[in-house]
Parts: C-alpha cells; sequence; structure tokens
C-alpha cells in the first residue's frame, strides 16, 4: 500500500509515520507537508533514508503538485491543519485556508483519481458537555465553537458530503487530545513539561476547571490504522483516552508531582476567551466494530512522555531557538544543491 500522509511533519502525523513504518514495514509511505511552524522533518530523522518513505513540501492548497502526488498514491490520510485553538483566536485566516480549502482542494484531487480517504479530525468539533453529560459519539449533533473547531467541523462536513454526493470513499476519526512524543511545545503537557525543567512557572488558564480526556498518540495512530484496514466506507469513529477524563488542574498536580514540584509552580492567567468546558468521548462503535481500545493509561503515558522530552531536550531546544528551519534547508536543500 502506498499511502500519503498530509502534515506528516506535525506532531500526531510524525508520530504515524513512524508507527506504520513499524507496523507495516512493506508499505510506501508519501509525507507531504508545508513545514509550518509546527512541522519538524527532524521528527522523521529515523527514516529519512528508507526507501519506503519520501518527502515532499507542499501546501495542500497548492491544486498541481497535490494533484500530482494523489496520483500515484492508494490512499490519502489527511491530518495536516493549523491545529492551535490559541492561534486561530488571535487571526482565524490560516485556519479557513488550510483546514477547509486546503481539504477541499484535496478531496477533489482524492476524487479525480478514485483514491481513498481517510480525514483525522478532533471531538471539538461536538462543542462542549455538561458535568453529568453522556461523551461524545458518532451521532453527537456538532457545535463548534472557537475558529479552529469551526474549521475542523466545516472540513468534516466537506469529507462527508463528497461520501454522500460523489461516493468518495471516504472515513473520519474524531478524537480526543493527544500527548505523546513530538508534541510541539506550545501545547499544555510539552509547555508544562519544559517550563518546570527551566524552573519557571506554568500558566494555568482560570481555575484550570476545563475537564479534557487524553489519548496517548500511539493509541490514536493504532485508531487510525485500524480505520484503514477495518472501517466501513462512509463511517466515522471516535477515538478516546483510557481512563484519562481529567480537570486541567488535577493534569497540572500530575505534572507536577512528575517533575517533583508543588503547587507555588502555578501561575493562573485569565481564561481563554470561550473555553469549551469539558470534552469526553464514547468509543464505543469502535471497540465493537473495529475492535480498537485505548491501551495507555493517563499515569504511564505521562510518565513515558516526561521520558521523551527528558532524552530529547535538543529537539525542543532547537524548536524553541527556530533552528530546525536550518536543519531543514542542511537536509533537504543544501543536498539538492550538493
Ligand atoms: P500539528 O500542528 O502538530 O501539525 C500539523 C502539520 O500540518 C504540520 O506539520 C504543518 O506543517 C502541516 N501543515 C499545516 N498547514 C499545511 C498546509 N497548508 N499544507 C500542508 N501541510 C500543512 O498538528 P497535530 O496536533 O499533529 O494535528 C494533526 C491533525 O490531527 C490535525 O488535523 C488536527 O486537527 C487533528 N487532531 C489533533 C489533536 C491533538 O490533540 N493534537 C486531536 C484530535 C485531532
Amino acid at each position: 500500500m502506498k499511502i500519503m500522509v498530509t502534515g506528516g511533519a506535525g506532531f500526531i502525523g510524525s508520530n504515524f509515520i513512524l508507527y506504520m513504518m513499524r507496523e507495516h514495514p512493506d508499505y510506501q509511505i508519501v509525507n507531504f507537508d508545508k513545514l509550518t511552524y509546527a512541522g519538524n522533518l527532524r521528527n522523521l530523522e529515523s527514516v529519512q533514508d528508507n526507501p519506503n518513505y519520501s518527502f515532499i513540501k507542499g501546501d495542500i492548497c497548492d491544486r498541481d503538485l497535490l494533484f500530482d502526488t494523489v496520483k500515484d498514491v492508494d490512499v490519502v490520510v489527511h491530518l495536516a491543519a493549523e491545529s492551535h485553538v490559541d492561534r486561530s483566536i488571535m487571526d482565524a485566516s490560516p485556519f479557513v485556508l488550510t483546514n477547509v480549502l486546503g481539504t477541499m482542494v484535496l478531496l477533489d484531487a482524492a476524487l479525480k483519481y478514485g483514491k481513498r480517504f481517510h480525514h483525522v479530525s478532533t471531538d471539538e468539533v461536538y462543542g462542549a458537555l455538561g458535568l453529568d453529560d453522556p461523551g461524545f459519539n458518532e451521532q453527537t449533533p456538532y457545535d463548534p465553537r472557537n475558529p479552529y473547531s469551526a474549521c475542523k467541523a466545516g472540513s468534516d462536513h466537506l469529507v462527508r458530503s463528497y461520501f454522500h454526493t460523489h461516493e468518495l470513499p471516504i472515513t473520519i476519526s474524531n478524537c480526543s487530545n493527544n500527548y505523546g512524543a513530538y508534541q510541539f511545545p506550545e501545547k499544555v503537557i510539552p509547555l508544562f513539561l519544559s517550563n518546570l525543567k527551566e524552573g519557571k512557572k506554568v500558566p494555568l488558564y482560570g481555575v484550570g476547571a476545563q475537564i479534557r480526556d487524553w489519548i496517548y498518540v500511539d493509541d490514536h495512530c493504532h485508531g487510525i490504522d485500524m480505520i484503514l484496514h477495518k472501517g466501513k466506507i462512509g463511517e466515522t469513529y471516535c477515538l478516546g483516552g483510557k481512563d484519562s477524563e481529567i480537570t486541567n488542574k488535577e493534569l497540572t498536580t500530575k505534572i507536577l508531582e512528575l517533575c517533583g514540584k508543588d503547587e507555588s509552580s502555578i501561575e493562573y492567567v485569565k481564561d481563554r476567551a470561550g473555553h469549551d468546558a469539558r470534552y469526553s468521548i464514547d468509543y464505543t462503535k469502535a471497540k465493537n466494530e473495529l475492535g480498537w481500545e485505548p491501551q495507555v493509561n493517563l499515569e504511564d503515558g505521562l510518565r513515558m512522555t516526561k521520558e521523551w522530552y527528558d532524552a530529547n531536550q535538543d529537539w525542543v531546544d532547537e524548536i524553541k531557538s527556530g533552528d530546525y528551519e536550518k536543519y531543514y534547508n542542511k537536509q533537504y536543500v543544501q543536498r539538492e544543491q550538493d
């Protein structure tokens, strides 16, 4: 199987490529990524010389390049997106361009060449839950409440519309908050680990009352793999974490404990505008139909994540200093010129 992964240099995309190359060494992977601030080819250093891996630097809004790439693959797994809610609040335009328009161009390409299309989406499209509400499932009505989730909702609707209107063979996954190796240090878990290591405080929104359902990124990758192989065309699958529903304050306390710090390291900051109160996923359908279940609980996942960040401080330092652009130039531009 030849799989085109969009956004393969990002957090989940690079974990997904590494996962697939481990689990299916005979598959070919084409990583198509624009390399925005969130894309980092260093994540894929371990596979960059594998003949079954290739990289194309490109924007999913670039029709010609995209069509040329899609033509030669069997399956598209679409992860490319602007993904940070706080950035979408500052400026929604890149979110509309990549998440909505880019998804449409990619769908057009998949349609033209009749390719299987898997769309990776988020539970944030369902809005927010009350404390006693049951978790989101595939029937939950859409109610996005920030520009990021609104654009992801738009892309989900487009993907479904290409199935109903054009019979494009699609599947969709809506997943809860991911964490693990290679996550950009602007997101809460790596941000807090990194701040504490540097002796800084951790900024906690409001009083930390929001509840999130955390999934270890390998569990998400395994879920996408199972959908590719066992998922029913036209269907959506909700994927969530293993016993990992927790308030942001409780999460912060766990991270403080892991790092040997106490609550004096918390700095309470003004809450995010429109901050959704609670997300929770009911993954019964994925369990019953695919036999998928998350394997890693929050304690183990946080410990493994901390161990990875401790062992890869140079990765964090490079990102913080913007050095990974130099890496790209060294690895790809200079090699081309030599
Ligand atoms: P990320 O921001 O770490 O990575 C996004 C990648 O997409 C980057 O490598 C970036 O360079 C690339 N990209 C951005 N715009 C592009 C464009 N126009 N053309 C080509 N490439 C482009 O994001 P992530 O956290 O890895 O999320 C990946 C996907 O999973 C997103 O679609 C996101 O909505 C979804 N998702 C994320 C989470 C989460 O907790 N992180 C949860 C559920 C779903």
